[in-house]
């Protein structure tokens, strides 16, 4: 295998977008990335990530056996030594402390079946509901705003329908970056179909650049003006009254609980001009269609959970769901941060949102499996951090999650990390939570196994094996069964297909779901029917609620955390083009190192003339959780007193966590990663 010219088919890496292609390799060398017309997301696209940030699958920095902490030191191990140790720790301290002493933490960068393995394992082997993943850190609240809303978590349509909409409107998300290919289909329906285009954001990124109106809320006020338009909308009579009559429930309640948010209140507290408010309600009532996309920019407020709602109120009042060109699109993150949720790992979810508290459920799961199962909702990554200080949390096993730098308050979490009786890392390099382990195992990326990935679309795709795993390293799936069946389960898959096949005998969401309706590029956007029929669109017939109806959600207005006085400076922060996430894959890849070689901040030209900064020059950010010394970058992407700190870095000096707090959304505890103030010194 490893001495010919190979074509095989894989999917992205990288973000959410999940573009597929055939990369072409010789030995274990990859000769080229090959976007395919047969690609169902991107056809011939792809980002620079996808072409060029391949470089870490034969990085020297790659973990090629396990290791076994001893002191401060960490000493090479067998995979016996370092299974046995695995089961013996785990087990004593489950014996001691009961199952809810102990954590899993999945990952977003792992296949589908690989996270249904792992809360299999949290569940049905160890007992408890302590499991969770990434989308803590990134994309929970907007699943909570849409299940309360329209009943699915996911977005409402697919990539290419956005293209089919008369206005996209995007709010806190910078998709020519962080979701490049999806942005592309935007810009060419803009620039070439008459489509238009609303950004509200911080930072005047190329998609505020091309929007036919940019506004610019002041940081943590979206939902005012997102309720401010829907109460104009309805004061103007615009209302979908039909769609309203036939498919919502709640609008005389949700009618009245706008009463607040008039034009006048909305302009003060975000300093958007009434005019330009209406002008965007007058674009929603004439466009044949609206989809709003949202990311990291709402998310990731205390009042995250509350504005993803106000966003689906918006949509549900002008009729703008169930329909082509229509709907919402929180945009995820990481390539697999939809499927690590479809596939249950998550607190209070078995896969395919079946909940550990409905009795029905836990039955059918108990049965599958042969155990009792906990019907108490486990404790969620933000939860985990603060039981481990509490002493309540002993032990965590986490998989591909640099969580040490990743989650927010760094030191706090450090801090947290150090105190586990007993932890487990899986990854493919020694990360810097890695640093706090008692065994590391050393993992398989995504072209040396199988399995399937699922994009933001809600659409399931197969992955090939493109290399066996470099020697040492193991793919994911095999190493959870391995310590599931050393700790008395008995996971005796032999291909990721059967945990399939699983899945979709106990998974309503996924009943068609198999290998063979996703070979080669197939590929299937859930809820899937038994017979194979797959859902493109969702809500063309009713919304997931018992009685088929969508329900507006009269939620209030959280105020962003307050700092005192002296942090006087808004820290945004978020991606980059080039870069990924914390940035250890794209790090590793020379070109991509080469054209960024490390994090700066972006700072405004008149905050630059006021304080005597020029470009490059060092300067000292500080919030009351740390601080970071970076390089200044001067230019009018940000304005005033905004600043841009790229999530990236490849030193700890720079990592924009020790800098966060630990606010989270009140709902869904996802950090409130955006409600940072700090004070800048130059250095
Ligand atoms: Fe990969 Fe996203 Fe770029 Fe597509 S847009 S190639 S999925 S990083």
């Amino acid at each position: 295998r490893d001495t010919r010219i190979q074509k095989t088919k894989t999917v992205c890496t990288f973000c959410g977008v999940g573009c597929t292609f055939d990369v072409w390799t010789k030995d274990r060398h990859i000769l080229k990335i090959e976007p395919t017309p047969e690609a169902p997301v991107n056809g011939i696209s792809t980002c620079v990530k996808g072409k060029f940030g391949w470089d870490f699958v034969n990085s020297e920095e790659r973990l090629t056996t396990p290791l076994i902490r001893r002191g401060d030191t960490f000493v090479e191990a067998t995979w016996e030594e370092a299974f046995d140790l695995i089961a013996s720790k785990l087990s004593q301290i489950k014996e001691q402390h009961g199952a809810d002493s102990l954590g899993f933490i999945s990952s977003s960068k792992i296949t589908n079946e690989e996270n249904f393995l792992m809360q299999k394992l949290a569940r049905g082997v160890i007992g408890t509901n302590n499991v969770d993943n990434c989308s803590r850190y990134c994309q929970s609240p907007a699943t909570d705003g849409l299940f309360r809303t329209v009943g699915y978590g996911g977005d409402a349509g697919s990539i290419h329908d956005i293209a089919n909409a008369g206005l996209v409107i995007i709010v806190g998300a910078n998709p020519a970056e962080a979701h490049p290919v999806l942005a592309t289909r935007v810009k060419r329906a803009h620039k070439l179909h008459g489509q238009k285009l609303v950004v509200a954001d911080l930072r005047k990124h190329e998609m505020a650049e091309r929007a036919d109106v940019f506004v610019r809320p002041a940081p943590g006020t979206d939902h005012i003006w997102l309720s401010a338009v829907a109460k104009y909308i309805i004061d103007q009579g615009w209302q979908a009254e039909a769609f309203l009559r036939e498919k919502v429930n709640g609008l005389d309640e949700y009618s009245r609980f706008l009463q607040t948010y008039t034009l006048e209140y909305a302009e003060t507290i975000t300093g958007i001009k009434r005019e330009t408010l209406m002008e965007i309600a007058r674009m929603i009532r004439d466009a044949d269609g609206t989809c709003i996309l949202w990311a990291m920019g709402v998310t990731q407020h205390c009042g995250g959970s509350d504005t993803s709602a106000a966003i689906s109120n918006l949509l549900l009042i002008s009729g703008n769901y169930g329909r082509p060109g229509a709907g919402a699109y929180p945009l995820r993150g990481h390539n697999n941060v939809q499927g690590a949720c479809d596939f249950g790992t998550l607190p209070k979810f078995f896969p395919g949102y079946q909940l550990v508290t409905d009795e029905d459920v836990r039955s059918k799961f108990e049965r599958a499996w042969g155990t009792p199962l906990s019907d108490k909702p486990g404790m969620d990554n933000h939860e985990m951090i603060d039981a481990i200080h509490e002493g309540k949390l002993k032990g965590m096993y986490l998989i591909g999650e640099d969580m040490a730098w990743v989650d927010s308050n760094a030191n706090h979490v450090h801090a947290a990390l150090g105190k586990l009786d007993f932890f487990v890392v899986q990854d493919i390099f020694f990360t810097k939570t890695a640093q706090f382990a008692d065994v590391i195992l050393p993992a398989s990326p995504s072209l040396e196994k199988e399995g399937t990935f699922t994009n933001t679309e809600r659409r399931i795709q197969r992955l090939y094996q493109v290399f066996e795993p470099l020697a040492g390293s193991k793919p994911d799936w095999q190493i959870i069964c391995e310590i599931a069946n050393r700790l008395g389960g008995d996971f005796s898959y032999r291909h990721p297909g059967e945990v399939m096949e699983e899945v979709a005998r106990l998974t309503p969401l996924f009943a068609g779901v198999s290998y063979e309706r996703l070979e080669g590029y197939k590929s299937l956007l859930w809820p899937v029917e038994a017979d194979g029929t797959d859902t493109p669109l969702l809500y063309t017939q009713s919304f997931h609620f018992p009685d088929g109806k969508a329900r507006l959600a009269c939620v209030d207005w959280v105020p962003p955390v307050q700092m005192p006085d002296e942090y006087d400076l808004h820290l945004n922060n978020g991606r980059l083009l080039e870069h990924f996430h914390e940035g250890n894959l794209t790090n590793k890849s020379t070109g991509i190192q080469h054209k960024v070689p490390d994090t700066f901040v972006e700072v405004s030209p008149e905050l630059a003339a006021e304080r005597g900064i020029v470009d490059g020059m060092y300067v000292r950010l500080e919030s009351p959780y740390g601080k970071v010394k970076v390089r200044a970058v001067v230019t009018d992407r940000v304005h005033g007193k905004e600043l841009y700190l790229p999530m990236n870095s490849v030193s700890d000096e720079g990592a924009v966590n020790l800098l966060t707090s630990s606010f989270t959304d009140h709902i869904t505890h996802t950090p409130a990663y955006k409600e940072t103030k700090v004070k800048m010194t130059v250095l």
